[in-house]
């Protein structure tokens, strides 16, 4: 597995007012949205693509258009759908699938409550949405979902990254676990650490409640 931390004064300008606890729930959903779009750009860089020619008024281009199947998004409930926005601006013709994890507080495995993903993803790059890369075991547990249904390639995008979370995933997905399909997390950061009740530090709080709110 591949880590890209986007490392671009927007993105940190960006993050930075995110982070900040003084900012309210529409400018905390304007930011991820603008936050994932940058971070998608990144995260796209190797699409697949096939090569076309158009006309243009005064002759033939030569260019490119994004491969069939179309690409799959996948944001991860609740906190990634706050990221769909984003990403859909980047790739408005991707479908979309949705996985639903629930994290026990106590022991902080991930279970799965919900699977609308498509059983067959031969050849198509799919995109996972998750905000925080905490534990990683949520991140994990979708990875291989995606690849046991034959993804062509996994790319997770992230906010933040926790570095025990990085360390999590690259494990999982090394050695013997190497899914043999290229998997990429794009963050626009990796944070110090994960406190005792799993969130980072100093990350920028729960972020499903941020989006959505204490419900
Ligand atoms: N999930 C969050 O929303 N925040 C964290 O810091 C960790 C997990």
């Amino acid at each position: 597995m591949r880590t890209l931390v986007v490392d671009h004064p927007l993105v940190t300008h960006k993050l930075t007012a995110l982070r900040d606890s003084a900012s309210d729930t529409a400018t905390f959903r304007s930011l991820t949205a603008e936050l994932v779009t940058l971070l998608a750009y990144e995260a796209t860089r190797e699409i697949r693509v096939q090569p076309v020619s158009v006309t243009t008024p005064v002759g033939v281009a030569r260019g490119v258009k994004l491969a069939r199947p179309v690409p799959l998004i996948v944001p991860v409930l609740r906190a990634g759908i706050g990221m769909l926005e984003g990403m859909i601006r980047l790739l408005p013709m991707a479908d979309v699938g949705f996985v639903g994890l629930r994290r026990d507080e106590e022991s902080l495995i991930a279970e799965t409550y919900a699977d609308r993903l498509p059983t067959d993803l031969t050849d198509r790059d799919t995109f996972v949405l998750d905000p925080m890369l905490a534990t990683g075991g949520t991140l994990a547990t979708v990875i291989s979902m995606l690849v046991t249904r034959g993804a062509a390639s996994v790319t997770a995008i992230c906010l933040l990254a926790a570095p025990e979370g990085l360390r999590h995933v690259e494990q999982a997905f090394a050695g013997d676990g190497d899914p043999g399909v290229r998997v990429v997390t794009v963050t626009a950061a990796v944070d110090e650490r994960l406190n005792e009740r799993g969130y980072i530090v100093p990350g920028l709080g729960d972020a499903g409640d941020r989006l959505f709110g204490k419900i």
